[in-house]
């Protein structure tokens, strides 16, 4: 997400502190020990943090954890988070490259990957969240019963993905080209609220582990 400088920026992490934790190494296989709740949800290159900020009010049982690597968004979504007085939130500044990092083997149920960066020249494909390298990643994470979902408005990343997920060993389910055309229950994120406005299609889908992954 490109953002303009932000002087007052340090100030407002500052305020931030707790919602956006400091040395998230540390809860590595510990997060719902730590915080509490039935299932553990990660979305990666949360933003301006609207999506994983509304899903967390309307699901208090479960604990979600947002990574996003550009500070500017990131404490904005922090502010919505505090402002909306959740605890069952937080905030990681960090690369998803990392993230084995942050997470042990099987901790996660669930990731969302919200309208990633599309990368289109084919020499920045390894770059694409839904790279392999980025699917074996999330795999390892992943509990057994785990699933990713992912929204974009780009054909061509999502052509690559579904791709990709197959080449990884994952089970497709509910894909859609039209997701506003269907009925499934849907928290529109910033860049989804944009491009719908342009009259654009959501594609989506969801991509399950499952016992033969394959590279
Ligand atoms: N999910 C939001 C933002 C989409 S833009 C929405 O739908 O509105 C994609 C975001 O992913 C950007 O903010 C970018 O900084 C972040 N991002 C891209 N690659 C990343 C990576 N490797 N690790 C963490 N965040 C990443």
């Amino acid at each position: 997400m490109r953002m303009r400088k932000k002087p007052n920026l340090p100030k407002r992490l500052e305020r931030c502190a707790g919602m956006i934790l400091e040395e998230p190494t540390a809860y590595c296989g510990k997060w719902l020990s730590t915080f509490g709740g039935s299932q553990l949800h990660l979305e990666i290159g949360a933003g301006k943090g609207k999506f994983l900020v509304e899903t967390a009010k309307e699901n208090p049982d479960i604990f979600f954890v947002g990574i996003e690597r550009e500070e500017g968004a990131l404490v904005v979504a922090a502010e919505k988070a505090i402002a909306a007085g959740l605890s069952n939130i937080r905030f990681l500044d960090v690369d998803a490259v990392n993230l084995p990092d942050f997470f042990a083997t099987g901790e996660l149920d669930r990731i969302y990957l919200n309208f990633s960066d599309p990368w289109p020249k084919k020499k920045q494909w390894k770059r694409r969240l839904t790279y392999r390298s980025f699917l074996s990643l999330y795999w390892d994470a992943l509990k057994a019963d785990g699933a990713i979902f992912q929204k974009t408005d780009n054909q061509k990343l999502f052509e690559f993905s579904l791709n990709e997920f197959s080449e990884v060993g994952y089970r497709l389910k509910n894909i859609t080209f039209d997701l506003h055309a269907t009925d499934t229950p849907n928290i529109m994120t910033e860049y989804e609220t944009r491009f719908t406005e342009l009259g654009m299609p959501i594609y989506r889908t969801e991509a399950y582990k499952q016992e033969t992954k394959r590279t």
